[in-house]
């Protein structure tokens, strides 16, 4: 490693981070299948119900979205290829990985990723 990042205290905060994100899955799903259960009798109801549905699904694709980046860090970080920017190859800055230990992209590639332009 180019620079010393501590992988144990990084392999913690993501499996962390990990168990935060599945907790809230499974918070949002129960959400979904009380709503189902409990039905709704008229229109009024009917509209909340289909907005807090697609709320909670849109905060499952989220979530699901940064598990699988949490996953991916977590797989780099046991083939030894954690902290190195997946597009430029070089090492991410050691802050951006301590806020964000599941992050792809060094800060010039996210831009240009956050651009649509990689
Ligand atoms: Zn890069």
């Amino acid at each position: 490693m180019a620079h010393a990042i501590e992988l144990k205290t990084m392999k913690k905060h993501l499996q962390a981070k990990r168990k935060e994100v599945m907790e809230g899955v499974s918070r949002a799903r129960e959400m979904g299948s009380v709503e189902t259960e409990s039905g709704a009798p008229d229109i009024a109801d009917r509209a909340t119900s289909a907005f807090q549905r697609e709320f909670s699904f849109s905060l499952s694709e989220n979530e699901g979205k940064m598990l699988r980046m949490i996953d991916e860090a977590l797989a780099r970080l046991d083939s030894g290829r954690f902290g190195t920017c997946i597009h430029c190859e070089q090492p991410i800055e050691k802050q951006r990985l301590q806020a964000v230990p599941w992050a792809r992209y060094c800060i010039a590639c996210q831009e240009l990723q956050d651009r649509g332009e990689i």
